[in-house]
């Protein structure tokens, strides 16, 4: 991807299944006119989909999800219905590719049931309709196409574009929270584990959203911070910081400018801080022996460097006075049973898009396991968790913060 390009995680992401001859591949390339390369739609090679970031028209900004072919071979085995599960854990929408001069077979029967069960929006494409003499009347989320003849291609696409759900109001991450010429100061620590010569994804975006706001962002380390206030004449509308640093800014901003994190932000344009808050709370319910879970989002993660192996178990042990059982994940992996856990932090999520995001929440919600992320959690541990929540009152009520008075 490049720096200019849309994230991964704000992409629609559309997962294309179906059988092998049914001609899954040809519809594949036919909607996104390039050659998706799915290894392993050779028989017998590994069950791991491909991910292409690319422009679709009239999409906008997508990921393809490229599934290997279905063995044409009777009903899904048992590891093909969790690696479906887990694909679909994260796509936005399904297609499934049949042939249109067959009844669909059991396999793609039991693929509409994995994407109902998943509640996902779905369209069943009957390909080869060039085999057919007269082409049938096709039903709601049905669509007849020609691979090979590229005949109702451009129809799938419009069906598809029609299957996202846009919500009537855009999603902001601070947008919201300001007005035109409001200054906002962002502290971002510059230390060994900041990429180099950039900074991060979802301060990126933070500064995005301010500048569409009509609003102003002032960038500044933690040692900056003082000195910035003393320089300015006008109040600032927040500062918003790391949570790295979320102590020494808590203490160098004045009680009456609201301070609040990247994390928290973050975590309510995804849709699940007030169970992060809630979660985080459940800190002050561990027992010696009770076993956390730290998950990450991806594997290669420079800018979190060390966060959740190293210092948020250093924080997690002075804060409940014992060495808490730590386990962790990384990447697309994230257990399906959390129940052996008492909490589950997790990353950011910089790099997951809101439906596993919420998908990873909801696992451990439904197992009666709470769920919070590194930022809120290190805010509770530090006792400053309430006043950075305190600009978002729809959230603060909610929440009855024991540690709150702390700072
Ligand atoms: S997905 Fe998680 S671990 Fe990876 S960079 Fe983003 S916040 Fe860090």
């Amino acid at each position: 991807m490049g720096l200019n390009d849309t994230p991964m995680s704000d992409r629609i992401h559309i997962g294309f299944f179906g059988r092998r001859n049914a001609g899954k591949s040809s519809v594949v390339n036919a909607v996104t006119g390039q050659e998706l390369a799915v290894v392993s739609d050779v028989k017998g090679t590994t069950t791991d989909p491909v991910y292409k970031a690319m422009e679709l028209l009239p999409l906008g900004p997508v990921v393809i999800i490229d599934t290997p072919g279905i063995d044409d071979e009777g009903e899904l085995g048992e590891l093909r219905v969790k690696k479906t599960r887990q694909i679909l854990n994260r796509a936005d929408i399904a297609v499934l590719i049949s042939d249109a001069s067959l009844p669909l077979e059991k396999s793609d029967e039991q693929l509409i049931a994995l994407f109902k069960e998943k509640d996902i929006p779905y369209i069943i494409v009957r390909n080869k309709s060039d085999l057919l003499k007269e082409l049938p009347e096709s039903k709601e989320n049905e669509c007849y196409v020609s691979a090979l003849k590229k005949d109702g291609i451009y129809e799938l696409k419009e069906k598809i574009a029609h299957l996202i759900k846009t919500s009537d109001e855009e999603k902001r991450i601070v947008g919201d929270l300001i007005k035109p010429s409001d200054i906002c100061i962002l502290v971002v620590p510059i230390d060994t584990a900041a990429p180099k010569g950039r900074i991060i994804l979802p301060q990126q975006q933070t500064i995005r959203d301010i500048l569409d706001a009509n609003a102003s962002a002032i960038v500044v380390k933690e040692n900056e911070l003082s000195s910035t206030f003393k320089k300015l004449n006008v109040k600032p509308a927040m500062v918003i910081t790391d949570s790295q640093v979320f102590k020494q800014v808590s203490e160098d901003t004045p009680r009456d400018i609201p301070l609040t994190s990247f994390s928290i932000l973050m975590a309510r344009y995804k849709g699940f801080l007030d169970t992060a808050v809630r979660g985080a709370a459940a800190l002050d319910k561990l027992k010696e022996g009770d076993k956390i879970l730290i998950s990450e989002g991806c594997t290669h993660h420079r800018q979190c460097d060390d966060i959740g192996t190293v210092k948020i178990p250093r924080w997690l042990k002075n804060y409940l006075g014992f060495e808490p059982v730590i386990e962790t994940t990384s990447g697309r992996e994230f257990p399906e049973n959390v129940t052996d856990y008492s909490l589950v932090i997790h990353c950011g999520g910089c790099m997951l898009n809101e439906r596993e995001m919420k998908y990873r929440m909801k696992t451990a919600a439904d197992q009666g396991v709470p769920f919070t992320n590194y930022g809120i959690c290190i805010a509770y541990m530090q006792g400053i968790l309430k006043r950075s929540i305190e600009m978002l009152p729809d959230i603060s009520q909610i929440c009855d913060l024991k540690n709150s008075d702390k700072n």
